[in-house]
């Protein structure tokens, strides 16, 4: 597994190509609705050969959810534990 260090605020998926459309793998329709418009802008994880895979803002939010402030507060409190 390789992490993109630009691409650290969001946990990156592998996607099995078998199961996507050719405009999906091109990461031109979003990988979950297949929606082509507007063009999904939204990087949620990749092919096993690298290629970027792509969803539409709700479909992000659904498959990679944001992390809730709650994960940011304890995470201050960790390094606070840690002087
Ligand atoms: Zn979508």
């Amino acid at each position: 597994m390789s992490w993109d260090p630009t691409e650290k605020a969001r946990i990156m998926l592998t996607f099995d190509p078998e199961g996507l459309t050719g405009a999906q793998r091109d990461g031109d329709a979003c990988v979950v609705c297949h929606k082509k418009w507007p063009r999904p802008r939204i990087r949620v994880g990749t092919l096993p050969n690298r290629a970027r895979v792509f969803a539409c803002p709700d479909c992000a939010e659904a498959l990679c959810p944001s992390p809730p402030e709650e994960v940011l507060t304890a995470h201050v409190r960790t390094s606070a534990a840690f002087p």
